[in-house]
């Protein structure tokens, strides 16, 4: 279980990312979590693995309290907590097999993993996590060389590899097309059901939220507004998740003025309907730990 117990996030400039938040969230679920960019989705995923520390409150994964100075500790937590984030983050120049047999490196001396010299065991579990994911005719090809959604799915694996008990995406699908995404989605949410893998999943698309996760957790200026079951996220619920305007009358009522109606209709064209795209996020630009 993943517990938030009043978390705060406060950037080192004095931004709050996160305010106050408290949420449970249960082993073998699959949550995704919506909202406007700059809600907080990506501070929220990344507190959860320590990489971006948490200022207050208290945020435990099973029976670890997440301390993001404490760095032995952290290595522990993030062997049992895989990341998928929307550029792959999969080393090119390398196998499939390889970028996978790096998700074994919690189960390896560090002077063989940095040889790249892993036993038959860990070539066993990469080659059935490869099998997984449906792509493990492309074990020897140089990551680089996969199309976008082969690369997300080598990223799958090499988490699998670890033998995860969580699985956290940020905006996994959203440098994808829209048919490739719903694959990458799929695979994720059948790993999830037949392996009980806890899935935390960032999306920027309202439609694949619905179609995929058992509960919506929406995000509005680093607070929860919305958690509950995927089937209780109706239209208003939503609306309030995006600070939508509902008609022009309430567009001028939209709080904040100008900046938020920006938002509000931006949301609508590309969060509420629009194809899936790439925010453009650099993956790591908040690994500030
Ligand atoms: P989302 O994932 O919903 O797009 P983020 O969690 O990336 O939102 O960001 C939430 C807010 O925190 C945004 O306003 C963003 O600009 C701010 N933020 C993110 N990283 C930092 C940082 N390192 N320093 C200061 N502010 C940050």
């Amino acid at each position: 279980m993943i517990k938030f117990e009043n978390v705060d996030v406060v950037y080192p400039n004095g931004f709050r990312g996160l305010n106050d938040i408290n949420l449970e969230i249960h082993q073998g679920e699959f949550v995704a979590i919506i909202g406007l960019s700059g809600a907080g989705k990506s501070t929220l995923i990344r507190a959860v693995n320590g990489l971006v520390p948490y200022t207050n409150g208290t945020l435990t994964v099973g029976d670890t309290v997440v301390d993001p100075r404490n760095k032995s500790k952290l290595r522990k937590l993030r062997s049992k907590v895989g990341m998928i984030f929307q550029q792959f983050n999969n080393v090119g120049r390398i196998s499939v097999l390889n970028n996978v047999l790096i998700g074994r490196s919690a189960f390896t001396p560090t002077w063989r993993s940095l040889i790249g010299w892993y036993g038959s065991h860990d070539r066993e579990v990469a080659f059935q996590s490869l099998e997984r994911v449906g792509i493990v005719e492309k074990s020897y090809n140089r990551a680089a060389a996969l199309s976008g959604g082969q690369q997300q799915r080598v990223a799958i694996a090499r988490v699998l590899a670890q033998d995860p008990e969580v699985i956290l995406a940020d905006e996994p699908v959203a440098s994808l097309d829209p048919p490739t995404a719903r694959k990458v989605l799929g695979d994720l949410r059948t790993i999830q059901r037949d392996l009980g893998i806890t899935c935390v999943v960032n999306m920027h698309h309202l439609d694949l939220a619905r179609d995929y996760a058992d509960r919506i957790i929406g995000m509005r200026n680093g607070e929860v507004v919305f958690d509950g079951a995927t089937q209780d996220a109706t239209e208003d619920v939503i609306a309030d998740v995006y600070q939508r305007p509902r008609s022009a009358d309430d567009a001028t009522q939209v709080q904040g003025g100008a900046g938020l109606r920006e938002d509000a209709e931006n949301a609508t064209e590309a969060d509420l309907n629009g194809p899936v795209t790439g925010s453009g996020n650099d993956s790591e630009r908040k690994d500030i730990a």
